[in-house]
C-alpha cells in the first residue's frame, strides 16, 4: 500500500491505472476509520481496481466554533485497517497541498445546502463540496463511494456531478450501525458513557417512526411527532432536527407519496449525531424502509 502526500503523485498514479484501462476507485474520509467506513473501501474493492482512500481532515468544513482541533486522528490504527484490507494507495495531502496560499475558489451547491445541516453549520457543505472537488480532479476516480449517513452531504455531492458534468459517478452505500442501532461515526469517540447509551434513541426514534408509517401513517407531521416523542422521551438528548424531506429537494415533505429521508441531527453534551432512513414508497403502495 503505498501512502501518498502530494497531488502530482497521485494524479500521476491515476493517470497511469486508467492508462492500462483500469477502473480508479476513491473512498474520501477524515480518518478515524471504523467500520462503516470500511465498508465503502470494500464495496469500492468489488467494482474497482485500484481503490484510494483519501485521509484528509479538511479544515474548511470546520466552523469556527468546531471540533477541528480534537478532532480524533488514529493515523497508525487506519493505516493498518487499510493494508490489511489491501487498500491499493492512501492519499494523504497536508492542509497546504489541498489550500496553497492564495486559494480562493469554492463551489457551493445552491439550494441543498443551506437547509439542515447548512443551518447549524453554515458553510459546512461549501468546505464539503470543495474539497470532494479537488479530490476527485486529483484522483479521478470512475467511482467515488460515500456512506447514506450523510445523507444531505451525499445528495449535495451528486447534484455537485451532475451539474459540473464530472466523469466520477458519485455513488452512496448503506449505513453501518452498532448492534444497538446507533449509526458508527467518528464522533461517537467523543461520548460518555451515560451519553453513549443513550444515543441509542436516535435509532428508536427512526424505529419508531417507522412502526407508523408501516401501520399506515402517511401525514408527516403524524410521523414527525413520533419521532420527537421518542427523542424527547431522552433527558440527555436535545433534539436539533428531526424532519421528513423529499429525498431530491430535501424540502420538507406533508404527505409521504415520494421518496424521502426521516433525517435527525441531536445533541448529547456538546456532540452532535446525525441519522436518517430513506423511505421509498412502492408500487403497492406500501412503503420500502433503508434504515
Ligand atoms: P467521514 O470520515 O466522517 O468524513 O466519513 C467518510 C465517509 O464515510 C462519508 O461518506 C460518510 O458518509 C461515510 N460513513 C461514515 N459513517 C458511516 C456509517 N456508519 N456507515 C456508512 N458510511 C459511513
Amino acid at each position: 500500500m503505498e501512502t501518498i502526500r502530494t497531488i502530482a503523485w497521485m494524479k500521476e498514479a491515476s493517470r497511469k491505472a486508467r492508462g492500462e484501462g483500469r477502473i480508479v476507485g476513491l473512498v474520501p474520509t477524515m480518518g478515524a476509520l471504523h467500520e462503516g467506513h470500511l465498508s465503502l473501501v470494500r464495496r469500492a474493492q468489488q467494482e474497482c481496481s485500484p481503490v484510494t482512500v483519501s485521509i484528509f481532515v479538511n479544515p474548511t468544513q470546520f466552523g469556527p466554533k468546531e471540533d477541528l482541533a480534537k478532532y480524533p486522528r488514529t493515523w497508525e490504527a487506519d493505516l493498518q485497517k487499510l493494508e490489511a484490507l489491501g487498500v491499493d494507495s492512501v492519499f494523504a495531502p497536508e492542509p497546504s497541498e489541498i489550500y496553497p496560499g492564495g486559494f480562493r475558489t469554492t463551489v457551493h451547491v445552491e439550494g441543498l445546502s443551506e437547509r439542515l445541516e447548512g443551518r447549524s453549520r453554515p458553510g459546512h457543505f461549501r468546505g464539503v463540496s470543495t474539497v470532494v472537488l479537488k479530490l476527485l480532479e486529483i484522483v479521478q476516480p470512475h467511482m467515488a463511494y460515500f456512506g447514506r449517513k450523510d445523507a444531505q452531504q451525499a445528495r449535495i455531492l451528486q447534484q455537485m456531478a451532475a451539474d459540473l458534468n464530472l466523469d466520477s459517478e458519485i455513488i452512496v452505500c448503506p449505513i453501518v450501525r452498532e448492534p444497538d442501532g446507533l449509526a458508527l461515526s467518528s464522533r461517537n469517540a467523543y461520548l460518555k458513557p451515560e451519553e453513549r447509551r443513550a444515543a441509542a434513541v436516535l435509532h428508536r426514534a427512526l424505529d419508531a417512526a417507522r412502526t407508523e408509517m408501516a401501520a399506515g401513517a402517511r401525514d408527516a407531521l403524524q410521523v414527525q411527532t413520533v419521532m420527537r416523542r421518542v427523542l424527547d422521551a431522552e433527558p440527555l438528548a436535545s433534539t436539533d432536527y428531526a424532519e421528513l424531506v423529499d429525498a431530491e429537494t430535501l424540502e420538507p415533505v406533508t404527505r409521504i407519496s415520494r421518496p424521502c429521508y426521516a433525517l435527525l441531527a441531536v445533541f448529547f453534551g456538546g456532540t452532535r449525531l446525525l441519522d436518517n432512513m430513506l423511505i421509498t414508497p412502492q408500487e403497492s403502495g406500501e412503503l420500502r424502509f433503508d434504515l
